[in-house]
């Protein structure tokens, strides 16, 4: 049975009738672009094939019912009155926090019965919480006819993620999640949201994209992330600009030396700045058609993020060195940090090598056995019945 049938027949199951529908909306992988999304910069995802997939029907009656197929847990109910902001510890905040964002900004959503199922690893960086929240969206969209446009989910998602869930996040992940499309790489502006989707097939090029999840994660990662926050908005603020996509490559000596001794702060607007620049490059690469040519400019990303913002970790770094090693065209790490996944882009022939190289340094460091898998980019959030 294929997901699709499946999570059909457990509604029926759970629920005692058939769905009214049946979506789907994928996790994504972030091809260059790291922590520019708060930063009024810019970001270049793709959409994993991996999905959460959901049944969901209407009520009429203020009440939700929740269920994941991936959880002991059995169906939480919920009363839409009762939807609040951070009261909710559990997996159910990303769809109660949907379904509140959307209420909250009156669209009359007056209850639905939802069973999900996801095929995103959860925790890898590869974004499981943004295809939980966007395959809900867009099945509410649908069913209650908001007719609200895909950028327009994302960014209620990001609200449930923020203020419902309680988790600052940037736009990135849900956009993606909502806007991706087969074959392409999503150009996003975060500072005015517009984007462009830019061919990316790598197979027709004899390339690969390798994720490499560490299966690492870090439990201070939350207070990691706030804390870089803070220190771009200090950098900002210091340089009288509103946010640091303000500041032009062209001028980053100057800005850093404007800086003076805030050492700190110094790298930090390096690294935006710079990985701005570098989102820059890879669009201009890929729309030349010179897909190779970014594997170096990948590189230079992950060495910003270890030694400038100071997120990777020795499992990351030692995916990047053990595949640049092993031929690979480029590699670093995606996501938030600290853990979570890495990327490597190589040539088809070298995919093998590469992958055993891997698993043999991470055997031979001591570190848990990494989950490595092929990325072909897909499809954005659809309704699949
Ligand atoms: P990421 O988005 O990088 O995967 P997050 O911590 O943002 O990591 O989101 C993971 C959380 O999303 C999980 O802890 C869980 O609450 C929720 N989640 C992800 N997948 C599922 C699923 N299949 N069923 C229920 N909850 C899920
Ligand atoms: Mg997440």
């Amino acid at each position: 049975m294929g997901a699709e049938q499946q999570v059909r027949a457990d509604f029926v199951e759970l629920y005692g009738a058939e769905p009214e529908g049946v979506w789907a909306a994928p996790g994504r992988v972030n091809l260059i672009g790291e922590h520019t999304d708060y930063n009024d910069g810019f970001v270049m995802p793709f959409a994993l094939p991996h999905t959460a997939t959901a049944a969901v029907s209407r009520r009429t009656d203020g009440r939700l019912r929740l269920h994941s197929a991936d959880l002991e847990d059995g169906v939480a109910e919920l009363r839409l009155d009762d939807l609040t902001p951070e009261s909710d510890r559990a997996w159910t905040a990303y769809p109660a926090g949907v379904v509140w964002a959307l209420r909250e900004a009156g669209h009359p959503v007056t209850g639905a019965d939802i069973h999900l199922t996801s095929t995103v690893p959860s925790g890898a960086g590869l974004s499981s919480s943004a295809a939980l929240e966007v395959v809900v969206a867009l099945a509410l969209n649908d069913l209650f006819e908001l007719g609200l446009p895909r950028w327009q989910l994302a960014r209620l998602c990001q609200r449930a993620e923020n203020v419902y869930v309680g988790a600052p996040t940037g736009i990135m992940d849900q956009t993606a999640s909502a806007c991706c499309e087969a074959g392409h790489a999503l150009f996003l502006d975060t500072r005015d949201l517009s984007q462009k989707q830019i061919p990316f097939d790598l197979a027709a090029e004899g390339m690969r994209l390798l994720v490499v999840d560490t299966q690492v994660k870090h439990a201070h990662s939350d207070g990691e992330y706030g804390k870089r926050r803070a220190g771009c908005e200090k950098g900002a603020a210091l340089l009288g600009v509103d946010a640091l996509r303000d500041i032009p490559y062209a001028g980053l000596d100057a800005a850093l030396e404007r800086l003076g001794d805030e050492e700190e702060v110094r790298r930090l607007v390096r690294h935006v700045v710079t990985e701005d620049q570098r989102v820059e490059r890879v669009v201009s690469l890929l729309k030349s058609g010179e897909t190779r040519a970014i594997g170096p400019v990948l590189v230079e990303g992950h060495a910003s993020l270890r030694d400038d913002f100071r997120i990777s970790c020795p499992e990351l770094d030692l995916v990047v060195d053990t595949a640049l090693a092993g031929g690979a065209l480029g590699a670093r790490m995606t996501g938030g940090g600290f853990g979570g996944s890495a990327i490597v882009l190589a040539m088809a022939a070298d995919v093998d090598t590469i992958t055993k190289a891997v698993e043999e340094a991470f055997a031979a460091a001591g570190f848990t056995a990494p989950r490595v898998f092929e990325a072909v980019p897909s499809a954005g959030a659809r309704r699949l019945a």
